[in-house]
């Protein structure tokens, strides 16, 4: 399985950077496109100087014209504040990207995989999420242009399964978390953990009572891989994250305590659209990858302070 000419789009952001680390090491030759829009060189400059890794500046919203084996298709802001910020960019990224990608996969008779999310299920009404639950999605509201976007690209791929035969992967991704998210990312988890490292407030959005399931990322990168490298009937969608579910509130509390802050709450309105629970049911991820999470919240949460610690 070594030796395969792997593109990686979004490579600059946080699970793009290691995401061609893992690839690296396993010795295949990775090519990584990125237009810089919320990611960094820094994530990836440990990188730059090995051969098998090449970087070009691409916006997957135009074609791409390269020969590859396998294609991770990560690229999309990830974190509300971005993706709401040029809300049609993001549709297209999600559209016009899977488009341009699944056309490169069919031309080159490569392998695709999708970097989809547990926000397909929106505002769920069925707890834990399995993946037949059809999900509860605004079409209007401002969470819309990521959560539309990312369910019109499952429709592309599956549409292009059926109608060229590709090889495709649909990988549900639940938050996932760790070095190389960036300090004003706006995601939870470096947003409180950037506040208790400044002693500032931490800023809980609505009673804090909404829950989420928190996946480290050295996890959700190895279930990415399992997923590409599984038999061919495997496409998914498939939910990849920790089952593990906390408060928002409980979060607070365990990065202040882990961080050794001063800070304390202060509560801000709940965003427009929020979804109040999330959690994966993994039990496919179980039974046809041999996949599941290793990693506990506290220990992903020390190693991800350590990073924050050196970046601030
Ligand atoms: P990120 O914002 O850190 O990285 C996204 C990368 O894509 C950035 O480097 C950005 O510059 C690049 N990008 C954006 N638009 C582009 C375009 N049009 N052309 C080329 N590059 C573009 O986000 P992330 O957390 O690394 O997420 C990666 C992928 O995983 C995204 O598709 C996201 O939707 C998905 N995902 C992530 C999570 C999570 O918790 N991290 C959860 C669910 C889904
Ligand atoms: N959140 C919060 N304070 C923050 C950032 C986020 O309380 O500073 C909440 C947010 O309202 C949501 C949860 O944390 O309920 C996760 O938010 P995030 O933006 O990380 O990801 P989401 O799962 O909503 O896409």
């Amino acid at each position: 399985m070594t030796g395969k000419r792997i593109l990686i789009t979004g490579v600059a952001g946080f699970l793009g950077s290691h995401l061609s680390q893992r690839l690296l090491s396993d010795g295949h030759d990775v090519l990584c496109v990125d237009n810089f829009y919320t990611g960094t060189k820094d994530n990836i400059i440990h990188l730059l100087d090995n051969p098998k890794f090449e970087l070009m500046r691409h916006d997957i919203t135009f074609p791409l014209y390269v020969e590859v084996d396998e294609i991770y298709n990560l690229a999309c802001p990830a974190s509300p504040i971005h993706y709401q910020y040029d809300p049609v960019q993001t549709t297209k990224t999600s559209v016009h990207g899977a488009i341009n990608m699944l056309g490169l996969a069919k031309r080159t008779k490569a392998r695709i995989l999708q970097a989809s999310t547990s926000e397909v299920y929106g505002n769920p009404k069925v707890h834990p999420q399995p993946e037949s639950y059809l999900g509860n999605v605004s079409t209007t509201g401002p969470r819309a242009c990521y959560d539309e976007g990312k369910r019109c690209a499952e429709t592309l791929f599956f549409d292009y399964y059926r109608q060229h035969g590709l090889g495709i992967r649909v990988a549900r991704i639940f938050n996932t978390y760790g070095p190389r998210m960036q300090a004003n990312d706006g995601r939870v988890v470096s947003n409180f953990i950037v506040q208790a490292l400044k002693g500032e407030a931490i800023t809980l959005y609505g009673d804090g009572q909404q829950t989420r399931s928190f996946c480290y990322v050295d996890d959700l990168i190895d279930g990415l891989v399992k997923l590409m490298e599984a038999a061919d009937e495997v496409t998914g969608p498939m939910n990849l994250g920790n089952p593990d579910e906390f408060t928002i509130a409980q979060l607070a509390e365990t990065i202040v305590r882990l961080t050794g802050a001063a800070s304390s709450p202060v509560f801000k309105p709940l965003p427009t659209d929020d979804p109040m629970q999330r959690c994966p049911d993994i039990a496919l991820a179980k039974t046809k990858l041999g996949w599941q999470p290793t990693v506990p919240l506290e220990e992903g949460l020390v190693k991800t302070i350590e990073y924050f610690q050196g970046v601030l």
